[in-house]
């Protein structure tokens, strides 16, 4: 597999063509802390024959030894620095390197998560066995992403943007597989540009603003997400990263008043296929999935 940087602006043109099947599987969507229902934010991407953890937070890897899925990873990619997106981050690193030695892998990120990776090694690293005294380092090698820029691993492309967060935080998009995961963020017409006509995995951390601003906090509600997904004519909105997964249903009936295409709220577990095939096979059923 080569993995490779691109420092070039986004683009969508002459995207390389991929095998039709691809898909993204939600290993947890809790914003903060694993909850009952699971994990705190992770995804494994499947597609152009490889897998990608896309966000690792608390309990996403416990999540995926327990699915047997672990050892199947050739990148990760971690939106930001926020603890409910990286805090497994070293529990990963410590599984790579033992008690079997597994060969790297590559870490995009923003550039900001280095120096607080480094610290973790500082805390963590154990001097005596050589595998670990720097595991991050050496098992996770972060590749830094400027926010904006656009990389590539393998044949798979990923746009990204700047996020509205109180940290340097990327939204991305796979403009091959026509997804974008918009990490945290407030909605902003950046993000709507960014979206247009793809399937979002949105967070929607909160049930509603209840008249509050959540825009400085950097995070929006179903109603907000409901929104992003009429304004880029999303073919299939997904909420995710639920502050109280338990008022999902809630935060998703929000999201229904404004979006009345097909959307559902992620849960562990859940499947989502992307690409030609499963837009033509939504379209043809023309039904809400969930
Ligand atoms: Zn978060
Ligand atoms: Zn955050």
């Amino acid at each position: 597999m080569s993995i490779h940087h691109l420092e070039s602006a986004p683009s969508t043109s002459n995207p390389v063509r991929l095998s039709p099947v691809a898909s993204v599987e939600v290993i947890g969507s809790s914003a903060g802390s694993p909850q009952q229902s699971g994990a705190a934010s992770g995804y494994l991407l499947r597609a152009a024959g490889l897998t990608i953890l896309v966000d690792c937070g608390p309990g996403v890897v416990s999540a995926l030894a327990a699915s047997g899925h672990i050892g199947d990873l050739d990148a990760v990619i971690v939106s930001h620095e926020h603890f409910d997106h990286s805090g497994d981050l070293m529990a990963l690193a410590y599984h790579r390197a033992f008690p079997v030695r597994r060969r790297p892998l590559p870490l995009y990120a923003p550039s900001s998560l280095r120096r607080t990776l480094e610290r973790f090694d500082e805390l963590f690293g154990i001097p005596t066995l050589e595998d670990l005294k720097a595991p991050l380092r050496t098992q996770l090698p972060i590749v830094d992403v400027a926010i904006g820029s656009s990389f590539t691993i393998g044949d798979l492309q990923v746009d990204t943007l700047a996020a509205s967060h109180p940290v340097p935080t990327m939204s991305m998009r796979f403009p091959q597989l026509g997804l974008v995961y918009t990490a945290d963020t407030a909605l902003t017409p950046e993000l709507i540009r960014f979206s247009q006509g793809c399937t979002l995995l949105a967070e929607a951390t909160y049930v509603t603003a209840h008249g509050r601003d959540f825009s400085a906090h950097g995070h929006m509600s179903g109603i907000e997400a409901g929104r992003l997904a009429v304004e880029a004519d999303s073919p299939l909105l997904v909420l995710t990263h639920f502050a109280d997964p338990r008022e999902s249903a809630e935060t998703l009936a929000h999201s229904a008043e404004h979006f009345a295409g097909p959307l559902t709220r992620a849960t562990p577990g859940m499947m989502i296929p992307l690409g030609a095939r499963a837009r033509a096979e939504r379209a043809a059923a023309s039904v809400p999935v969930g």
